[in-house]
């Protein structure tokens, strides 16, 4: 086996007890709190184990790999707190998918009828129950939304787009911090199996050291470009007040070339018109805007 996989192999087995991920627990609340550190009474109590030993059994397994110990008690060591946030998001959750929920002033792009929204098999989808067509799929943790409050799906759908969609412009993956690779392709692939449309160009995003990809048409890529938060601010709207998904509309893309690749992407609002070229890497090399007339 390899070598590289003994730090996480150590890491999972000492998860793999009740009393242990209770302290990971309790000191990941106790520092939200900003109640940290905590004294090794104060934690045994919290965690509710009676036995001393076998208390500080389980506190001496983590303490270093997962827990510091300081002069005045105990914290977490970010290694711990990385799995406390993955708890706490709930992906390790278990996840129910939810019913279909309207989506306000949304149709679906393919036949019109209102769109939905719907969390299944760990993904937030958007897209029409009619037709059956996807515009978004997406994976967000289960614990990102309340099942109470439908909108709230809406919510962390676009804000985890949207935070993803910034790493990854920046070239970096918003998961491990891994190089992200950028690129044109002309196949659609997986996009075109979820919606009618063939695309002319993909732009895929690909983490090179973890398994995290993106896949979205053109425009979609260029949401938050700065060219185009400007032009649209110019116009009184607001990209990061909208869904990701919602400035799309206002866009389409027509392939120039593709050795090498030349997209254009051209925005309309009111009277002008953004004009975007864009690279084999996704990388915008000419912008400018004109009148619509
Ligand atoms: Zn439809
Ligand atoms: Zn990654």
């Amino acid at each position: 086996m390899s070598g590289d996989l003994d730090g996480p192999i150590e890491t999972f087995d000492l998860l793999s007890n009740e009393v242990r991920l209770d302290i990971l627990r309790t000191l990941g609340e106790a520092m939200a709190e900003d109640d940290a550190p905590l004294s090794f009474t104060d934690l045994q109590r919290r965690v509710g184990v009676e036995d001393n030993g076998r208390f500080n059994y389980h506190l001496t397994k983590l303490t270093d790999r997962l827990v510091a110990k300081r002069e005045d008690g105990y914290e977490l060591e970010p290694s711990g707190n990385n799995i406390y946030q993955s708890i706490v998001s709930g992906a390790y959750a278990e996840d129910g998918d939810t019913d279909p929920v309207p989506v306000d002033g949304e149709r679906c792009p393919y036949c019109g009828a209102d769109a939905a929204a719907w969390y299944a098999d760990s993904q937030f989808h958007l897209g029409c129950r009619a037709c059956e067509n996807l515009v978004i799929r997406y994976p967000i943790p289960p614990a990102s939304f309340d099942r109470n409050r439908p909108e709230s799906l809406l919510a962390a759908g676009g804000a985890y787009i949207l935070r993803d969609q910034a790493a990854m412009r920046q070239g970096i993956c918003p998961y491990c911090a891994g190089e992200v690779e950028s690129r044109l392709a002309e196949d659609g692939g997986k996009l075109e199996e979820f919606n009618e449309r063939v695309y002319a160009s993909v732009a895929r995003f690909r983490c090179r050291r973890c398994s995290w990809s993106m896949h979205c048409g053109v425009p979609f890529a260029l949401n938050i470009e700065p060219a185009v938060v400007s032009f649209f601010h110019d116009h009184d709207i607001e990209i990061f007040d909208r869904h990701p998904w919602s400035i799309c509309q206002y866009a389409e893309d027509r392939v120039l070339s593709q050795d090498p690749w030349r997209v254009e992407v051209s925005c309309r609002v009111g009277d002008e018109r953004l004009r975007l070229t864009v690279d084999g890497d996704v990388d915008v090399i000419e912008s400018e805007i004109e009148s619509a007339g």
